[in-house]
């Protein structure tokens, strides 16, 4: 069983993004794996584990993205991929998944590709179905279970509505939840492996392909209005009391 996992280097999610100069920038707080993504891995490594498998670790992004593919070969993946290029600088999701469908199959015979469910700072979340779009492959969105039987694929996936059961053939791409369960930890040993192991870069050129034309501009990259909050203690001479004035400013704020 050959597995891909598609992991995103994001800013921490107690990060402060701001748009300075029309470019987003999150100052100097840490870059993390994106927390999705470790769902994916764990998915991946649990699958390689129950049918004799090995897991490719791959990521789109400048240098520092090495860190996250460190974080998943310190969770147990065989070895890592980063594809960087000075022409990958402003792709939309359309591109990644281009980009990405592109490393699959330069890894050649892959049977499950997983990605997160969405990336902690574009939050799109659609780059996994719009990488199975241009391999041609079923998507299978939202796992909370994987259950592989020869070439078929049984998945439940976590809905509002609660689990709804799909299955199709292998090769397939798929996007796992928390419902998955709970990533483990780099171990010691992963950790020590990880620092030493050497990831090759490829390029555009070594996928074979031009640089992928964005279908959606960022024209202009603009700060949330600020938000006015005042806060208000309701006082009173007895909860009775404060309950009683808090529903007559609710009514008379027009809230309900
Ligand atoms: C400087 C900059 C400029 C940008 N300009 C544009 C633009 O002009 N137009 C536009 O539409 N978008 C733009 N983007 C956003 C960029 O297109 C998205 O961040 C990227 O395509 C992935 O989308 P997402 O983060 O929403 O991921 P999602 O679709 O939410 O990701 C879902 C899953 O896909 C996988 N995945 C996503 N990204 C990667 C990756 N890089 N490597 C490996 N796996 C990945 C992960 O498994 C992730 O959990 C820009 C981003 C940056 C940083």
């Amino acid at each position: 069983m050959k597995i891909v996992v598609c992991v995103k280097q994001v800013p921490d999610s107690a990060a402060t993004v701001v748009a300075e100069n029309g470019q987003v920038s999150w100052g100097d707080a840490p870059l993390v794996i994106n927390p999705w993504d470790e769902y994916a891995v764990e998915a991946a490594l649990k699958t390689k584990e129950a049918h004799d498998g090995t897991v490719t670790v791959v990521s789109m992004g400048g240098e520092n993205a090495k860190e996250a593919l460190k974080h998943a070969l310190a969770m147990g993946c065989n070895d890592a991929i980063l594809i960087s290029d000075p022409a990958l600088e402003a792709v939309d999701t359309q591109g990644t998944a281009q980009v990405l469908a592109a490393a699959i199959k330069k890894i050649g015979e892959v049977d499950m590709a997983f990605f997160g469910r969405q990336a902690i700072d574009g939050d799109a979340g659609i780059t996994p179905v719009q990488t199975a779009r241009v391999l041609g492959w079923p998507a299978l969105t939202l796992a909370a279970t994987i259950d592989v039987e020869g070439d078929t694929v049984k998945v439940e996936r976590s809905i509002e509505e609660g689990r709804q059961t799909v299955s199709a053939k292998l090769p397939a791409v798929f996007s796992l939840v928390k419902d998955y369960g709970e990533p483990r930890y780099p171990s010691f040993m992963g950790i020590r492996k990880a620092s030493r192991a050497e990831i090759p870069v490829w390029s555009l050129a070594d996928l074979g392909i031009e640089a992928p034309a964005a279908v959606v501009e960022w024209p202009q990259i603009i700060n949330p209005p600020k938000k006015d909050v005042t806060c208000e203690i309701v006082e009173g001479g007895s909860p009775k009391e404060i309950a009683e004035a808090l529903v007559d400013k609710i009514l008379a704020e027009k809230v309900l």
